[in-house]
């Protein structure tokens, strides 16, 4: 919704008659804002002052009728904006505004600081080559249910982070990487989940062609408790 502000006599009858046409812009400015900040909705407030709108942005004048339109404009700042119109272009509200008022609220600041920060260490994130970073692409905190049995959730978190006893033992002891269980493969979450011939039988039947690891990017119960079922069926939960 746009408010073309203009100082109307109604307006000028509100203030001293010694008053400058400076004030009775800001004086008009100062009612829409009233007005827009006891309504619902959002609001344009228009003007063609371009000297209003330089001492509103202006944050050492502390003028009382200004100062009261920067705090109304400030706390309001999701609901009203202050546009500068050209006179001729004023009356018609569909015009695209050429300027905003756009101060922000400590708040507003915080959170656009926080998702900035975000989004950089996603990107980061994203560029590690790491089975984590596949599993969790979004770097989403892992919340667990409380329905789960404390040991199916650690043989799922296990997997999600990749360090587990089976994949971790090669290292140690196994140095040519190949599975312990099928000798003929390069150990890995997603080798002894999805490929390993050892357990073909069994994930057919449990999955048929899905892979199972595609559920540790989901952790829900259910997940939980299948990848647990299928590890325990393997007879390889001791080995995780
Ligand atoms: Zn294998």
């Amino acid at each position: 919704m746009s408010i073309p502000v203009k100082p109307t006599r109604q307006a000028h009858s509100l203030l001293d008659k010694h008053c400058s046409i400076f004030t009775s812009e800001i004086f008009a400015i100062y009612q829409a804002a009233l007005i827009a900040s006891k309504s619902k909705g959002k609001f344009c407030i228009c003007t063609d002052s371009q000297s209003a709108i330089d001492a509103v942005k202006n944050f050492t004048n502390k003028s009382v009728l200004v100062t009261y339109v920067r705090d109304l404009l400030t706390k309001h700042a999701n609901k009203m904006k202050l546009i500068e119109l050209a006179d001729s272009v004023a009356k018609s509200i569909h015009e695209e505004p050429d300027l905003c008022f756009d101060a922000l609220e400590k708040a507003d600041l915080k959170h656009l600081i926080k998702q900035y920060v975000h989004n950089k260490s996603l990107l980061k994130w994203n560029e590690y080559v790491h089975h984590y970073a596949a599993i969790n692409p979004t770097r989403a905190k892992p919340i667990y249910t409380t329905n789960s049995k404390h040991s199916d959730i650690l043989l799922f978190t296990r997997l999600r982070l990749g360090h587990t006893q089976i994949t971790h033992d090669y290292l140690l002891n196994n140095g040519n990487g190949s599975c312990c269980i099928c000798r003929t493969s390069r150990t890995s979450v997603k080798h002894i989940l999805d490929a390993c011939p050892q357990f073909t039988n069994t994930r057919r039947r449990m999955f048929d062609t899905a892979l199972p690891s595609k559920l540790l990017t989901n952790i829900t119960s259910s997940n939980i408790s299948t990848i647990s079922n299928f590890l325990i069926t393997c007879n390889i939960a001791h080995l995780i």
